[in-house]
């Protein structure tokens, strides 16, 4: 049976997976999820055999049943081939008995290439199955490495245009210089003087604007999300923890079957979202941990039950977790109250209004399957100073909370299961910080610069996606308040 997709917050509203991933949001504002988790039918053993576009299509098939076997083998061989810098296109990386998952080989050097570079396929791969001939406008909020990648994935793909907004003052400065530098006449990057909880509420809302969406109609437009709310995101995301087992299988560390655990530097909870849905298929998982930065809502949440973004927002070294509303948050809320749809609504109701909800015991109980805790910033620095001296292997600051938050999680509990934990950005892309933690900061010296240092320091080649970075030409200067963002699109658009 195939799997269609239902909206958190009305389960009347059903697509298809063609059609989740051209809405990318429900129009009552909710997110799609699968009305079934499909369960993997090949064998562990059978996996450890495959390699990464193998994989991809033993999982997304299962999701993305609408798309012919023919559609899907497309869309993977065009995403996963020589945009990355390993042939395997992600690795396990063994660090003093961890295992270090590697997702940052692709163009932009964060993970969201793992999705990104194959979003854009299926996006246009679903517009031509639904006999949509209107132009699909891309529209993304970005805490810094999502706007990027899907900046480099749709760039002058036919059909498409894409519009970023990210936080003036909230993303590091390669990540910026990355995004303003961006090619591609259909691309638009706008920085907003508010934070990331900012750009996407704002996102969200032109996203369930009905009027807007008329005019769009009739101008022979539409709006669809980047964002790891769109399932077109999510559902590629599973593939690499199926694939990290398989890899532990394969090299005899674990038997078919072992449970193992993963830990995530978690933001919006996509990442780790995956890594739930993952379980659910059947991969044997023990514990989900989920790390968080300073902005540790997501570690309260776990701890009390209750939910409450009321708090400071805090820029921190890890810029792609400070997020306040964990959007992906929602699908599994859904989940845990029984999949009841207007139960889940009137929590998001309760965040809008009040800032806040608290689950039930019951729901509680339903996440027992999570660990969680956070690093500060000294624990972060102290963290990638420790793996550099330990094994000579540099971690950038978001793989570096999570794995802090990993060794208090098996101090604390003594589980000495094997654990993956989700790399999330090369070092290089974090330059500043990472050299802080094990190396000096010459004065004046820039981060472009700092790179430079970290690559000589550390013996590692520097990535293209840095080189590319250094004399190309800034593109990109709009900078606008964040009321202004509506208003700014209908510009952009000719509205
Ligand atoms: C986006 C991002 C995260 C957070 O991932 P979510 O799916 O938003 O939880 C963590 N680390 C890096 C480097 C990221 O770019």
């Amino acid at each position: 049976m195939g799997v269609l997709y239902k909206s958190t917050r009305n389960s009347d509203n059903v697509v298809t997976s063609s059609q989740a991933i051209l809405m990318g949001l429900s129009v009552d504002g909710g997110l799609f999820v699968p009305d079934h988790m499909p369960k993997l039918d090949v064998s562990l053993e059978t996996l450890a055999g495959f390699d990464y576009k193998q994989t991809a299509y033993e999982v997304m098939k299962l999701f993305l049943s609408d798309f012919t076997e023919e559609e899907l083998k497309a869309c993977i061989n065009r995403a996963y081939d020589a945009k990355f810098d390993i042939p395997q296109i992600t690795q396990l990386h063994e660090a003093d008995g961890d295992y270090y998952l590697e997702l940052y080989h692709g163009a932009t050097i964060a993970f969201k290439d793992m999705a990104l570079s194959i979003l854009p396929h299926l996006m246009t791969t679903a517009a031509r199955k639904n006999h949509i001939f209107n132009e699909i406008v891309i529209l993304t909020a970005t805490s810094g490495d999502t706007g990027k990648a899907a900046l480099a994935g749709f760039a002058d793909v036919p059909g498409t245009r894409i519009i970023v907004f990210y936080p003036k003052h909230g993303v590091s400065p390669i990540q910026e210089k990355q995004m303003v530098t961006q090619t591609g006449e259909n691309t638009c990057v706008i920085g907003i003087e508010g934070n990331f909880d900012d750009a996407q509420s704002g996102v969200k809302a032109i996203f369930s604007d009905s009027e807007l969406r008329g005019r769009m109609n009739a101008a022979g437009l539409q709006f669809s999300s980047a964002n790891s709310i769109n399932i077109g995101r999510l559902v590629p995301q599973i593939v690499y923890y199926v694939y990290a087992y398989s890899q532990l299988v394969k090299s005899g560390e674990i038997e078919c079957g072992d449970e193992i655990n993963i830990t995530v530097p978690t933001g919006n909870f996509g990442n780790i979202l995956a890594a739930y849905y993952a379980k659910q298929m059947g991969l044997p998982v023990r514990k989900l941990i989920c790390a968080s930065n300073s902005n540790k809502v997501l570690v309260d949440f776990f701890r009390t039950g209750t939910y409450d973004r009321n708090r400071k927002f805090i820029l921190t070294m890890s810029p792609s977790m400070d997020i306040l509303i964990s959007s992906n948050l929602e699908r599994l809320i859904y989940s845990l109250c029984g999949c009841d749809s207007e139960k889940c609504a009137a929590f998001m109701d309760d965040l809008k209004t009040d800032g806040k909800y608290t689950i039930s015991d019951e729901m509680k109980a339903g996440l027992s399957g999570f660990a969680s805790g956070f690093a500060d910033e000294e624990e972060t620095l102290e963290e990638i100073r420790a793996v550099y001296d330990r094994s000579h292997y540099v971690i950038d600051t978001h793989t570096a909370v999570a794995s802090r938050v990993y060794r208090k999680y098996r101090e604390e509990t003594g589980d000495e299961r094997k654990t993956v934990i989700a790399s999330t950005a090369s070092p290089f892309k974090f330059s500043r910080s990472v050299m802080k933690a094990i190396g000096t900061i010459p004065e004046g010296a820039d981060d472009l610069a700092l790179a430079d240092s970290l690559s000589a320091l550390a013996g590692i080649q520097l990535p293209r996606a840095i080189e590319e970075i250094r004399s190309a030409p800034v593109r990109h200067r709009m900078v606008i308040e964040t009321c202004d963002m509506k208003n700014t699109v209908e510009k952009v658009l000719g509205l």
